[in-house]
């Protein structure tokens, strides 16, 4: 085994040793493909699909790099109706999915109790559901748990205090920590991960980050370039490039094998083949994107975001067909993490 794969293989790396495997561009090849075999030794060649369903962009958050921040004046907002977003399960489900991710800002015109009422609704559908709806307070998280909520995303979004901080006027990484081990506690699959491309970020910041992601035992690692938003105030700032993503998301893979690991909807709007490039060296689930029309284009995080013109269930095929060019097989069960015995 080479030398490299040795020293990310031992649990004691220091984030300095990582740093220069980051930066260290010879590495990358060799990092690349030993991702995709650790990949297929611990998760196997199925893709597990996990269709979104985009329920809200109303946030009260003001997180610097995202559209729906509450100070951005120039997105139309909405909100789906409880029965309109059961109906878009239902059509998941019918469509053989058996995940339904549930995704919004934080957006607390969704109370404990109607998002009790919507996680019990759903769940008599046979899927397992994913909340993406950003802080809550813990007794929400207990009382969703309890309604049957199985999954928990929340990324870190950067581990560098300093520049968690400054990205978020109004939250500090201490409490971002918090609620994320939190959810573990409360028996949550939880899942981290972070934007890479940040300003501020370099080598050292993005160490910190898979070092992060180890220590919490992420179950899920959402990673993707940060790509500037011209409705936010990191407008001009550069992003994240696409060499170096993919070589963050195969260095999680190997640092932590069997996590499940999306190829993003990020990765897919900054390339072409973003995602498929994610699936090779590394990810091993794909979010189709179901949120309905009217709806879907307001739901903008970041600029040229892909599927927003699609026709309307037309990602599932979409997702389905890329499984299969890339030689994988499209994933039957609800995809929890199997760790390794
Ligand atoms: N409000 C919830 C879920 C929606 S935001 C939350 O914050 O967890 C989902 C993710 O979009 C965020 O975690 C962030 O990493 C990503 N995101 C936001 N703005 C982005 C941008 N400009 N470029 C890339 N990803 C972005
Ligand atoms: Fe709101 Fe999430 Fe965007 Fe932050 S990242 S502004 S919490 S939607």
């Amino acid at each position: 085994m080479y030398e490299i794969i040795k020293k990310l293989r031992k649990d004691s790396l220091t984030i300095e040793e990582l740093a220069h495997i980051i930066e260290n561009e010879k590495y990358d090849e060799e990092i690349l493909n030993y991702a995709n075999e650790i990949r297929e030794k611990y998760v196997g060649n199925e893709v597990h699909v996990r269709a979104i369903i985009e329920f809200s962009n109303y946030c009260r958050m003001d997180c610097l790099y995202c559209g729906l921040r509450a100070p951005n004046k120039n997105i139309k907002r909405y909100r789906m109706k409880i029965d309109e977003i059961i109906e878009r399960a239902k059509l998941i489900a019918e469509r053989g999915i058996k995940t339904v991710v549930l995704q919004s800002g934080e957006d607390t015109y969704y109370t404990k109790e109607i998002m009790s009422n919507l996680i019990k609704e759903i769940k008599k559908l046979d899927v397992a559901i994913t909340l993406s709806i950003g802080e809550r307070e813990f007794d929400e998280y207990k009382a969703w748990k309890e309604a049957g909520a199985d999954r928990y995303l929340m990324r870190h979004e950067t581990a560098d205090e300093a520049l968690y901080n400054k990205l978020h006027p109004s939250d500090t990484f201490e409490n971002r920590k918090r609620h994320l081990f939190k959810l573990k506690e409360l028996g949550y699959e939880v899942g981290a991960g972070c934007m890479v491309g940040l300003p501020g970020q370099g080598p050292i910041e993005l160490a910190k980050d898979l070092i992060f992601l180890r220590d919490l035992d992420s179950d899920m690692i959402g990673i993707g370039p940060f790509i500037p938003n011209p409705d936010t105030p990191l407008k001009d700032e550069k992003g994240g490039d696409l060499k170096t993503t993919l070589k963050i998301i195969a260095l999680a893979r190997i640092l932590i094998p069997t996590a499940n690991i999306p190829a993003t909807t990020a990765m897919g709007s900054l390339h072409p083949f973003g995602r498929q490039l994610a699936l090779k060296y590394g990810a091993n689930v794909i979010m189709p994107n179901l949120t309905p029309n009217p709806y879907r284009p307001n739901y903008t995080l970041y600029p040229n975001k892909i599927c927003l013109f699609e026709a309307d269930t037309s990602c599932i095929e979409c997702t389905r067909a890329m499984i299969k060019s890339l030689n994988r097989e499209v994933g039957k069960s609800y995809g929890f993490r199997v760790k390794a015995s």
